[in-house]
């Protein structure tokens, strides 16, 4: 076990994605779901990616889902985990998988979001499995 804190980058926030961490900074996480074909989406954007329609409208998301796939990074000071994470909002998520032994991540397995801060920037989504 280390007791040593990978470090994050700050994201880079503009203006169409700026309530997405304001959101993130008070620990929720928020996803653009477009109200002309019901499909919700990530990265968020002001035109929906499934139907071209400029009618979305942000959500407030769960913060639950399961791991699609993942990827330990080894070879590295501090060994990582990034995957995709599909959540109940039927989204799916690039991210990275924390605060868990690297060597028990499953594909399936059930995760909650987490924000981990940056250095000098808003907060940054992550997940952790759910403990059952
Ligand atoms: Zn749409």
């Amino acid at each position: 076990m280390t007791t040593t804190e990978r470090k994050y980058p700050a994201p880079q926030v503009n203006p169409e994605i700026k309530p997405f961490f304001d959101a993130a900074t008070q620990g929720t996480l928020m996803l653009k779901k477009c109200s002309a074909c019901g499909q919700a989406h990530h990265y968020p954007r002001a035109i929906c990616p499934f139907c071209a329609s400029n009618r979305t409208d942000w959500i407030t998301a769960s913060g639950r889902g399961t791991i699609y796939s993942y990827s330990v990074m080894r070879r590295v000071p501090v060994p990582y985990a990034i995957g995709y994470v599909t959540l109940e909002e039927g989204v799916t998520m690039m991210t990275n998988i924390v605060d868990c032994d690297l060597d028990a991540i499953r594909i399936g397995q059930r995760v909650k979001v987490v924000f981990k801060p940056t250095e000098g920037g808003p907060p940054v989504p992550m997940f952790t499995p759910e403990t059952s």
